[in-house]
């Protein structure tokens, strides 16, 4: 099975990943745990430039998707294909909040080059972590640089958080959104209870 992690920067998300591959591997499942932009070698330098440079937004969602296109070639699909689990740390979603919700790219665009990548494939479960833009804000690491998307103004991110949201009332089969302001423990029994029942 398949399982994406999305949320806006500073929601969480990445705080509760080894938490559910620690769940699911104790079920004797093999779990492979991967991240987008990235995940393969080229996706990694993808990412390095998607992170650092300033480039077209059309140009940057056709990166998204060419390192998209190579980690489910080289990772997910053979990993699925194996009968593995994989959790990804943000996949197509992404692509839709953050170029499609912040920066206004059309959706039409993103929906052909997600039919044109992964026409048959969707995440079986997507938890969307939400919070309210001040408390992501206050979460992000001080003492690291910000990258170019953390670097932007909040009305981006709440585009984001709001197609985010969209998305989940548009596909609420595959969609869990967790309230990501209550406290950690709440989180992960919440996370196990969900993860119990797929
Ligand atoms: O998940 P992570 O924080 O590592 O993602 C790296 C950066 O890339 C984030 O700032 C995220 O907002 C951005 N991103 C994006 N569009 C995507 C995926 C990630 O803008 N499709």
């Amino acid at each position: 099975k398949f399982i994406s992690f999305e949320g806006i920067d500073g929601a969480g998300k990445s705080t509760h990943i080894g938490y559910v591959a620690e769940l699911l591997a104790a079920r004797g499942l093999t779990v492979v745990t991967t991240r987008e932009p990235g995940g393969t070698t080229l996706g990694e330098q993808l990412r390095e430039l998607l992170l650092h440079e300033k480039m077209h937004l059309e140009t940057e969602a056709l990166l998204m998707f060419a390192a998209r296109r190579e980690h489910l070639a080289q990772v997910i699909e053979p990993a699925l294909a194996r009968g593995d689990w994989v959790i990804t740390d943000r996949f197509t979603d992404a692509s839709f909040a953050y170029q499609g919700g912040g920066r206004k790219l059309e959706l039409q665009k993103l929906e052909a080059l997600e039919q044109w990548v992964h026409p048959h494939l969707q995440p079986n479960l997507t938890l969307l972590f939400d919070v309210p833009l001040e408390i992501a804000r206050a979460r992000l690491d001080a003492t690291r640089a910000l990258d170019k998307f953390e670097q932007e103004q909040a009305g981006f991110f709440a585009a984001t958080r709001n197609e985010y949201l969209r998305r989940a009332k548009q596909f609420p089969l595959r969609f869990r959104v967790i309230d990501s302001t209550r406290p950690l423990n709440d989180v992960r029994a919440l996370l196990a209870d969900i993860v119990a029942s797929i």
